[in-house]
């Protein structure tokens, strides 16, 4: 059952602000992921502060830098429709496009999916679960075979959301409005890992909100691309997935970022992978190497060990496709 809350619908992004800064206030954008965490009580909110009344906050446009900035409003089906997004920042519109269903990209925005809550069934269920305050990670030793095989520790979660490392791969940023004025946070630096802070998965203070996102140039040279692997082909959150982008120089490769989805409780950088394709021929032995530093330093938990393979698999398939 849905508990009690007060809900406002501020005009103004400083009113937004001084809304959330309450305690128990918690930002509403699609309501996709957040009145589920309501009613399941995942979380709980004094004040629901819905964003719909904040039109500046919609609609994507070119910026004097020879970007793009994105609203945080932004729906994630018109981020995956939009031309200039296919045709500059495929890893971006492929990530999209595979979020969820039709329904929910309709609905839910690109900043609550780069805010959304994981989807850890101890999480959404009844545990007190470390995530939610309490000692214990019950995923650890328990039914894990969804979870991270990268950076766990204290909370097994993965990131649940596909946009977030195809925008890391493409270097973007986040503009956040909050109490303090607004500060602009490179989205690699943007997600909080469990040895940091369990009980967050974001850097935002109380009170703030993501209200752009901000991409780079394009640089010519680059190409990206995004490949999720799930269950099952109808809607269903990565099992594994690679974002990347690579310019090539020649024959060889000039710079990388590679991003995983799926393995970790934060988009997870690539860091070995990009090492084993910088200034190298993309052939067939330089991508055997390239997925195996991409698992070098996985920790499986008892029932995802397929998750090792299987990134192997995706990073070899991929590669595969930007063999010239
Ligand atoms: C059945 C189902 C399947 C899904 N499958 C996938 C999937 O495959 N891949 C994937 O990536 N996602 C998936 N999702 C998640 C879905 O994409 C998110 O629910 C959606 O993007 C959230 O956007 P929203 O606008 O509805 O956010 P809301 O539900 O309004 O908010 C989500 C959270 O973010 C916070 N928030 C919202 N906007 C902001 C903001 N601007 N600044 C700061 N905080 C904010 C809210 O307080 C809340 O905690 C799935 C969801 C469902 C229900």
């Amino acid at each position: 059952m849905l508990a009690t809350f007060a809900y406002v619908r501020p005009a103004s992004l400083g009113d937004a602000v001084k809304q959330l800064g309450k305690d128990g206030a918690l930002a509403h954008s699609g309501g996709t992921d957040l009145v589920g965490c309501l009613r399941d009580g995942v979380m709980k909110a004094g004040t629901v502060v819905s964003l719909s009344r904040l039109d500046d906050l919609r609609g994507v446009t070119a910026t004097p830098e020879g970007g793009l900035r994105i609203g945080a409003l932004t729906t994630i089906a018109a981020i995956a429709a939009h031309p200039t997004i296919k045709e500059k920042y495929a890893a971006l519109a492929q990530a999209a496009s595979v979020v969820a269903s039709p329904q929910l990209r309709n609905q839910g925005t690109i900043g609550g999916n780069l805010c959304q809550r994981p989807r850890c069934w101890y999480f959404r269920g009844d545990y007190d679960c470390a995530r939610k305050g309490g000692d214990v990670c019950y995923a650890a030793d328990g039914e894990n075979q969804y979870h991270c095989i990268f950076g766990g520790g204290r909370c097994q979660i993965v990131h649940p959301s596909d946009t977030a490392p195809a925008l890391i791969a493409l270097d973007a940023s986040v503009r956040v409005a909050g109490p303090k004025g607004t500060r602009v946070v490179p989205l690699e630096k943007f997600f909080v890992l469990p040895a940091d802070d369990v009980t967050k998965e974001t850097v935002l203070d109380k009170g703030e909100i993501v209200t752009d996102v901000l991409l780079p140039p394009v640089d010519p040279a680059m190409k990206s691309s995004y490949r999720k692997v799930r269950a099952r082909g109808s809607w269903d959150f990565a099992l594994a997935g690679l974002a990347i982008a690579i310019a090539r120089k020649g024959d060889r490769v000039e710079r990388v970022r590679a991003v995983l989805s799926g393995v970790a409780p934060v988009p997870w950088r690539a860091a070995g992978l990009e090492r084993a394709l910088v200034g190298q021929k993309l052939e067939a032995r330089t991508i055997a190497r390239a997925a195996e530093a991409a698992v070098a330093g996985a920790e499986p938990l008892e029932q995802n060990a397929y998750k090792v393979p299987l990134v192997r698999g995706v990073v070899e398939e991929v590669l595969g496709t930007y063999i010239p």
